[in-house]
């Protein structure tokens, strides 16, 4: 312990991933110099615009909990129990996310959740925080990260001890390391964006059922809707740039007023600030990052949005984010040797990254989509059926996705696809009784999934 007293980790971005990475590196004894380009989030007010909620799920949770932070985190979170699905008639239906219980998500504030975890690094005496310090990036060659000190217009240089850089989607690490030619990135931006827009209480009470996570789904773009603890909602439009049905198509209040009318008229009264905010409020872009490698000898390494950002469809970013946390704390139970460390780290985390970043676009067409077809919420109930019947083999891979951290990333992606071709034979044998052959899915499941290994822990 006081060996590594001496050791000091610089990480670039206190936000979600850096913040969380500090509280565990600390608790490791490393020296942890944090630094930000944001001003201190103990002492400012939330941003707003910028994916005020997000849905915290098991993956993220197991980091909350190895960090010692989630019993604090409780009163942040609201449950939400299933998609609340809503027709352009106005009528709702609950799909519920799971068949059991404890098969729930929970919607988090971005801002409260940052603020929750800076203040857990603080009290950690051998963590230092420097806000307003923007990264301009790093020389690995010369060893050093660049900082501006935003207060003074300074600019100082720090010592790649190592540094883990978390700096998001946007990462100046990321383009700095890809300019040097350290590592090559790959880019997809998707043709649609989003915006942000709120459903205030009405006459003190909430706008929409509270434990659920709301959907418009329209096809080739949606509107989602995710409570907060102050009784409000936070609505997010994705839509396409351009062409008809796009954030393009809508350029005056009229245009706004007349889309929301026609497409959403339900959600509508429930905000009162639309053409406000939809004029207010940023157009954000959504991408996929793949960068390959994420760490440089053992000096730099890559982590969360700053390595494999994601589209938001899975709701699993920050969930990804917080589970690489959780494998470098993991890593270092066994090895103290930054550049095997950060090699092991991209050799675990990269099939992972690369399947959820696949699952995630393929969940923007099923939540926008499918969602309402008949057919996908058959499947899904003779899915819950055969979990029920075959619990240690069948898992429907969104469950697997969002409730069960011990399966990774890459084996939901496979075992999923597996699992469609199952669903899709006894599908058609079910014809138009809609019985399941039971015999003949046990003699598929038993051919095609091998057990699931069980939960440690
Ligand atoms: C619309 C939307 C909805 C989403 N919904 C979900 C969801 O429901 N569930 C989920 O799990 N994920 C969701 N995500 C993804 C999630 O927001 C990210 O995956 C998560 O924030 C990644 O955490 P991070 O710490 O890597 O990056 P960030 O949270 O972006 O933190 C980066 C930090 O680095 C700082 N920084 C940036 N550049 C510099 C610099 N040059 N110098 C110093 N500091 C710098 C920033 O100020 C920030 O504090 C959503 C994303 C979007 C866009």
């Amino acid at each position: 312990m006081s060996a590594l007293r001496q050791q000091r980790v610089t990480i670039v971005g206190a936000g979600l991933a850096g913040a969380l990475l500090a509280v565990l590196l600390a608790k490791r004894g490393f020296a942890v110099s944090l630094y930000d380009r944001r001003p201190d989030p103990r002492q400012i007010a939330a941003e707003r615009g910028r994916s005020i909620n997000l849905a915290l799920a098991a993956r993220g949770i197991r980091a909350l909990e190895r960090a010692g932070v989630m019993e604090a985190a409780r009163p942040l979170l609201i449950e939400m129990r299933g998609r609340m699905v809503h027709e352009r008639a106005g009528e709702q239906k609950l799909l519920p996310y799971g068949w059991k219980p404890n098969e729930v998500i929970y919607s988090v504030g971005r801002a409260a959740l940052t603020k929750l975890l800076v203040e857990a690094a603080a009290k950690h005496p051998n963590v230092s925080l420097h806000f307003n310090q923007t990264c301009l990036g790093v020389s690995a060659r010369e060893n050093v990260a660049h900082f501006r000190d935003d207060e003074t217009d300074e600019t100082f240089d720090v010592p790649l001890t190592p540094t883990i850089g978390t700096d998001g989607a946007g990462s100046f690490i990321r383009a700095s390391l890809a300019a040097d030619r350290f590592i090559t990135v790959r880019e997809e931006f998707l043709d649609h964006d989003y915006k942000e827009l709120t459903l205030p209480p009405l006459n003190g009470a909430r706008a929409l059922e509270v434990n659920a996570l709301h959907v418009w789904p329209r096809g080739g773009f949606m509107l989602i809707a995710l409570p907060n603890t102050d009784g409000s909602f936070t609505a997010t439009l994705f839509l396409a740039r351009k062409g008809s049905n796009s954030f393009a198509s809508l350029p005056t209040p009229q245009d706004v007023q007349q889309f929301f009318a026609r497409e959403f008229p339900d959600a509508v009264p429930l905000i009162p600030g639309l053409l406000t905010e939809f004029f207010a409020n940023p157009q954000g872009q959504l991408g996929t990052v793949h960068a390959e490698p994420w760490h440089v000898g053992g000096k730099v390494l890559l982590l969360g949005d700053a390595a494999h950002a994601v589209v938001p469809f899975h709701g699993q970013g920050m969930n990804a984010a917080f589970e690489d946390c959780t494998t470098l704390d993991e890593l270092l139970d066994h090895d103290c040797e930054w550049e095997r460390v950060f090699a092991k780290f991209d050799r675990a985390r990269r099939p992972n990254a690369e399947a959820i970043a696949q699952m995630a676009l393929e969940n923007y067409v099923e939540m926008r989509d499918t969602v309402r077809d008949p057919g996908f919420q058959r499947r899904k109930v003779l899915s819950e059926e055969l979990e029920r019947r075959f619990p240690d083999r069948f898992i429907p891979r969104y469950s697997m996705v969002m409730f069960h951290p011990e399966i990774p990333y890459a084996d939901a992606l496979r075992r999923g696809a597996v699992q469609s071709e199952i669903l899709a034979a006894l599908d058609e044998l079910a014809g138009t009784s809609g019985t399941l052959d039971l015999h003949q899915a046990q003699v598929l499941i038993h051919e095609r999934l091998p057990p699931i290994p069980p939960r440690n822990g």
